[in-house]
């Protein structure tokens, strides 16, 4: 790896304090930090560099997945830790910050490699990338990237426009867009192994796949976002982005040399094979939904018009289902269907496959018991691979029952890297397979826009559907239409506990 200068905009936020510097603290232990690394912290608050690295030492012992309890150890860390004030819209304090990065630099003997990392607010994203440029920050001998948050764009129109504003600064082999869904470890795995493995990839096409059911369920409400939330919506804030990209990365077929551009290649070519939606047409294949109160995790909650700071006649969406097709020779005519929502019976990612059932002569009768084959890949917060197949039931003479075979993935470990440690990683060592490119991104939101626009002038019902449930009826109407159901939406009595304590209703032994 080469020499760093980390430069993080938001040093004194959420995002930094919670994810970040956990994520750099289990990279410097594991080793995969550069030699030569040194990180910049940037806010408006007057903190000294001693504040600085006082305030990420409580964030590690807060919430770093290992325990830094090793002084010595978290503070050869914080050594490389510099903190500087800078207003994002005022013009001398790049100035000042050039300085500063350029005294590291040559105190460390290192060239002027720079990743500016933006964890701030999106309305920052330009002003940001424009005075890195303007300031000369950006035009050293070394290389430079820009690690950017989400939200891109909250539209097709807006989206364009801040990748062409974005573009004057930064090429796009230069741009690293954070979905954290695709720094998760089952995400990572989900291309290579039916990359690496004959008989899934002989599988994974529409001659043996029946439909694929990507879910993203939330237990949370609003909580303190709601005025964001409001103008956001499920379809904003986890739909065009992460759901998008977990189709893209259950549907690719990768080559066995694959590169990260052959990887966004493929991924490019999902996207445009998207059979696109038209306004009008929206509701036959797309259903928004509200909660209203209801129970979860055995607690009474309010509905969404009656949390704090939602307006009582909101018709924003807090649930969205959706039947996509691939209009490609290996996933015509397989339907994917996605689903996300806020207060919903169980916290789970997961992607279940639903193979297609051997087709019987007309004299055979059909056995009893016997289900659909399943690949179930759970994503979080439990992760693993569980393969359903049928077998004969000896208690019960002529009947089949399923049994699960569970696939370890993650070779027994317990404590596996978060997102950001993947994440962070690869861009530090500038590979962009796991990020979102501009096409990828641009396609998400064309394909996403007749939905904004149909829910803006209200083409397509609001349901509404009661906390604690699996969203509106009209949800399992989508699949029924085309004889399936969802898998695993099972009653609060038959839930186990996940990784977290909290109820979840997918249990591959029961
Ligand atoms: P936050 O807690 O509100 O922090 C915002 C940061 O921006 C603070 O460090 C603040 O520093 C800085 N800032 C604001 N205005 C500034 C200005 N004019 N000049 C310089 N610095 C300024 O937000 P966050 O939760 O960390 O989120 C940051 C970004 O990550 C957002 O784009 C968000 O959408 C995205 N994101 C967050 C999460 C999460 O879990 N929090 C998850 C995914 C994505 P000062 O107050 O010191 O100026």
């Amino acid at each position: 790896m080469e020499p760093t200068t980390f430069v993080l905009f938001g040093a004194t936020g959420d995002l930094a304090k919670r994810k970040i510097y956990p994520a750099l603290y289990n990279l410097f232990v594991d080793g995969k930090l550069p030699q030569s690394f040194s990180l910049v912290g940037l806010g408006r608050r007057e903190w000294t560099d001693e504040s600085f690295r006082a305030n990420v030492e409580q964030s590690l012992r807060q919430f770093s997945r290992r325990e830094a309890n090793d002084a010595e150890l978290v503070k050869r860390f914080v050594d490389a830790f510099r903190y500087c004030v800078l207003d994002i819209g005022r013009k001398e304090d790049y100035q000042k910050l050039l300085r500063l990065i350029e005294q590291r630099e040559e105190a460390l003997g290192a060239p002027p490699n720079r990743m500016f990392y933006l964890s701030v607010g999106p309305e920052f994203f330009e002003p940001i990338a424009a005075n890195i440029q303007d300031s000369g920050l950006g035009s050293a001998q070394g290389w430079k990237r820009l690690v950017i948050e989400k939200p891109f764009g909250h539209d097709l129109p807006s989206a364009r426009d801040l990748n062409l504003k974005l573009s004057k600064a930064f090429d796009e082999q230069e741009i690293f867009r954070i979905d954290h869904y695709l720094g998760k470890p089952m995400v990572q795995k989900l291309g290579s192994l039916q990359q690496a493995n004959p008989v899934i990839q002989a599988l994974w096409t529409n001659r043996y796949i029946a439909n694929v059911q990507i879910t993203a369920n939330e237990t949370v409400g609003v909580e303190e976002r709601a005025g964001y939330y409001d103008h956001i919506g499920a379809v904003r804030d986890m739909f065009q982005n992460h759901l998008l990209q977990l189709l893209m990365m259950a549907a690719i077929h990768l080559p066995h040399d694959s590169t990260s551009e052959k990887v966004r290649f493929k991924k490019k070519k999902i996207m445009e094979a998207l059979e696109p939606v038209q306004k009008q047409e929206v509701g036959a294949s797309v259903i928004r939904g509200q909660y209203e109160a209801g129970t979860v995790q055995g607690k009474p909650v309010v509905g969404y018009t009656s949390e704090p700071g939602i307006a009582p006649d909101s018709m924003n969406d807090t649930f969205i289902a959706a039947r996509l097709l691939i209009e490609d020779s290996y996933w015509r005519g397989v339907p994917f269907y996605i689903r996300t929502g806020k207060r919903l019976a169980e916290k789970s990612t997961r992607i279940v496959v639903e193979f297609k059932e051997p087709i019987k002569a007309a004299s055979e009768t059909s056995e009893e018991g016997a289900t659909p084959n399943l690949l179930i890949f759970e994503i979080g917060p439990n992760e693993g691979i569980t393969l359903q197949l049928n077998t004969k039931d000896l208690e019960h003479e002529g009947e089949f029952k399923p049994v699960h075979i569970d696939i370890d993935l993650l070779g027994g470990q317990d404590n596996v890297p978060e997102a950001y440690e993947n994440l962070i990683f690869d861009a530090l060592r500038g590979d962009s397979t796991f990020f979102a490119h501009w096409d990828e991104v641009e396609l998400s939101w064309q394909w996403v826009q007749p939905l904004l626009d149909a829910f803006e002038e209200n083409l397509i019902p609001l349901h509404s559907y009661a906390a604690g449930s699996y969203g509106p009826a009209e949800s399992d109407a989508l699949l029924a239409q085309d004889g399936y159901h969802w898998w695993f939406d099972v009653k609060p009595e038959q839930q186990i506990q996940n990784r977290e304590g909290e109820p979840y209703a997918y249990n591959a032994n029961h």
